[in-house]
Parts: C-alpha cells; structure tokens; sequence
C-alpha cells in the first residue's frame, strides 16, 4: 500500500512514529499482511527538484567568477564520469556476463526495475567501470537525468562538510535530488553513527521515490559490516550480482580490446603471453600491457615475446603487489583498518594504529619483494630487526586470532596477492 506525504520531513517524521502502527493496524484491519510505504507526492517533488536544478545552474557561473563564493551545491559535486568506462568498452566474460546484463537493464530504464542494484567482488574487476558506464549511458538517453556518481569516501566528506559548514538542506537537496545515484565503493562509509544514518535516510529517500540506486563494494552486503540490520535488507531487497575473476579466453579479450583503445597493434602471442602470466586483477594485467607498449616505444622495437618477456619480469604473480608499489599495499591496509596513512607511519601508539602498522609490514614482507629496511624506511625509519619483530608478532598473532587470520587473508585477495604463501 502506498500513501503519499508532502515532503521528506513528514515522512520521516511519519515513518518513526507512527508507521509499525499503521502497518499493524491496516494488517489487521485487512486480515492480510500489508506492506505499507510512504511516497512524496509529486508535486513537491517536482518542486523540490527544480529548486536543486536551480541552484545547480548556479555552479558553473559562480566558479567563473573566481573570488566569489561557489554556489551551494559546488560543496556536494558527485565526482566525474571516465568517457572510457563505456559499456561498449566492456568486455564481457562468464565473470561478468550476469552484472553486464543487469547494468545494462538498469542503464534503459532507471528505477524501473532492480533497484537498488547491488555489483560486488574483489578488486579490479570492473565494478567501477560498470558504474561509469550505467552513468553514461543514462546521460547519453536521458540527458535531464540528474545522475550523481560518488564513492562512499564522497559521501562521507560531503556529509561531514555539511555539518561544519551548517548545510545540511543544501547536502539534502542535492543528494535526495538525483534520478541515477552511482555509490561505489561501499565499503567505505565511513563507520560513524551520523554518516551512516545519512546514508541510510538518503538511500531511502531515493529508493521509496523510485530512484534508481547502483552500489559496488568488495563484498556481498552481509559482509559489509553495517551494524544497522535495516541498510542491509534493504540493500539485499534487490538485485545482488558479483564480479569474479576473467578466465584467460576473456583476459585475452579485455587486453586486446585495450590494446585497440591505445592504438596499438599487439601480436596475439604477446597478449596471450601476458594474459598467463598477469592472473590477479584486471587492473594490473592493463598495467602489464601498458609497460610492454611504453618499452616498445620507448626502445623504439617492435612488441614481441621477448619484449613481454622483459616487461613481464615485474609481473611474475608473486610480484604484483610489488609492482603496485607499497603505497597500495598501504593505503589497502590503512582503509581497511580505517586509520589514516599519517597514523600509520607516524609514531602513534593506540591499539587500532599498532595493528594496522603491524599488518601493514607484514603484507609489504610477504607480498612484495622489498627488504626490512626499505620497509623500516616507510614507518619512520624503524630499523631493521623492528620490522622483523613486528612481521613475526603479526604471524603468531594470526594463528591465535582468527577473525584477524580472515581480516588479512580478504586484505590479501584485496591486493591480489593470494598465490603467494607467507615467507617465514
Ligand atoms: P574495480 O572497480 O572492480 O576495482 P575497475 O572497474 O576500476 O575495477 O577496473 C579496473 C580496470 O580494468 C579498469 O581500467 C577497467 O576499465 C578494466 N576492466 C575491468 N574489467 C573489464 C572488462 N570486463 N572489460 C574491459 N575492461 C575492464
Ligand atoms: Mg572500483
């Protein structure tokens, strides 16, 4: 049953006080169970859209004008779409075949049919790509479509923007105003009571209007750790697909598709070449090609076995996380343990910082080839025998505490780098 309010306000106002009665009693009243929800009539709406239209116009006038103040909503800007990441630059697998579809679905007619729709898997492996190209897609169609792609860190900074800066109506207003909401990476929100509810009442607000609602995460919803049982369902109400890794016919694919978008002609030995040796992400087999093509140019020589076969030295799938660097290796860590990078490497001491630390030297031991000491360099210039210790307490640590044995082992898959065994 639906029954239509005049604003969000009486809505949730509605919904916390009186809705479980009113569901109670019209179930009783019918004999049947009833689901009850609470739409915002469309005249106020429209209105409230306009308003936000308005103030959008705003925004480019006012960053022209260079020293005056940027228009309201320039502080909740969604983040920009890659003209890259199109759907007729995806490359489709049986990894990928089911999320495709169901992006694809979404992208013709948004809010019509699985909303929310939920993509998740590990590490790139396309989910944002997907995102960006549901985004295009709509604007191409529907170009009065207000579609706002952001990642949850967005969300979070927005919001919190917001509240220092007294603009929650103008936070509201932008963001309850978008026909396409692109949230990637959820996983982040951050874990603070007042975010999360934001998120929740933004979501909800969105998906009761018939917005259509897109999230990715590195998770299915049950593992995202969303203490509030109600986000959950409602995330798992709807379309749930996951992203798994390509098989080597669709690594094939995907890179000879990247090598046509470079304009580079790349023998298919070559590709195949790098498709077996490069297993981990997407990303990273991309970053592999794109090395052999910069040598190739570089030495001016034509792409062969034997470059690839040089390139390819940094590759070998033991050292993918080397060839990430150890900044991602940080930064992964510093995410997941959700303390900043400064905390980590600086001399802190709390409990949540030294754990992270200490994982964090224990990944970079174990998954890239750095020695202790350059390691010891990224943490302030521990020596040494401290990285050892740390990585060897890490290591007892994870045989006693397995929630912490699992925390690192996702950490790992994370970064790619779950062929190689630890290094004792
Ligand atoms: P995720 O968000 O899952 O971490 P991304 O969407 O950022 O991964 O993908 C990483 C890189 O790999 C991007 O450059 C993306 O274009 C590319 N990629 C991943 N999957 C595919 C695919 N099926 N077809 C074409 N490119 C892909
Ligand atoms: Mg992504």
């Amino acid at each position: 049953m639906l029954l239509t309010v005049p604003n969000g306000t009486a809505r949730a106002w509605i919904e916390r006080k009186y809705l479980p009665a009113l569901r109670r009693n019209l179930s009783r009243e019918f004999s049947a169970e009833l689901q009850v929800e609470l739409v915002i009539r469309k005249r106020a709406q429209k209105a409230e859209r306009a308003e936000t239209e308005a103030s959008r116009e705003e925004r480019p006038q006012a960053s022209r004008s260079g020293g005056v103040r940027p228009a309201l909503s320039a502080f909740f800007a969604p983040l920009p779409l890659n003209p890259r990441y199109g759907f007729e630059n995806f490359v489709e697998g049986s990894n990928s075949r089911f999320a495709a579809a169901a992006a694809r679905a979404v992208a013709a007619d948004p809010g019509a049919g699985f909303n929310p729709l939920f993509i998740y898997g590990s590490v790139g492996l396309g989910k944002t790509h997907l995102l960006h190209a549901i985004g295009l897609a709509v604007q191409a169609a529907r170009p009065t479509y207000r579609v706002a792609y952001v990642s949850a860190e967005t969300f979070t900074s927005h919001f919190i923007t917001s509240l220092r800066e007294r603009r929650q109506d103008e936070f509201r207003r932008t963001y309850r105003g978008v026909d396409v909401w692109l949230v990637d990476d959820i996983q982040f929100i951050a874990d603070k009571t007042g975010t999360r509810e934001e998120f929740f009442h933004t979501f909800n607000e969105l998906y009761l209007t018939n917005r259509q609602i897109v999230m990715a995460a590195d998770r299915p919803p049950r593992d995202l750790r969303l203490q509030e049982e109600r986000i959950r369902t409602r995330l798992e109400s709807g379309l749930m697909v996951e992203v798994s890794a390509p098989n080597l016919e669709t690594r094939v694919a995907i890179l000879e598709q990247r090598a046509r978008l470079e304009g580079a002609d790349v023998p298919a030995e070559v590709l195949l070449r790098v498709a077996q040796t490069v297993t981990g992400s997407v990303r990273v087999m991309e970053a592999a090609l794109i090395r052999i093509l910069a040598l190739a140019s570089l030495n001016r020589c034509p792409i062969t076995g034997g470059l690839a076969e040089r390139a390819l030295g940094a590759f070998v799938p033991a050292e993918q996380v080397a060839a990430l660097g150890a900044g991602v290796v940080l930064a992964a860590v510093c995410r997941h343990f959700q303390v900043s990078q400064e905390a980590v490497t600086g001399p802190r001491r709390d409990r949540a910082t030294a754990q992270a630390r200490q994982v964090a030297m224990y990944l970079l031991r174990n998954l890239s080839r750095l020695p202790l000491t350059e390691i010891g360099a990224l943490f302030g210039g521990k020596t040494h025998s401290t990285v050892l210790y740390s990585c060897e307490k890490t290591a007892s640590a994870l045989k006693a505490d397995p929630g912490l044995a699992e925390q690192v082992a996702q950490l790992r898959r994370q970064l790619g780098g779950e062929s190689t065994g630890p290094r004792e």
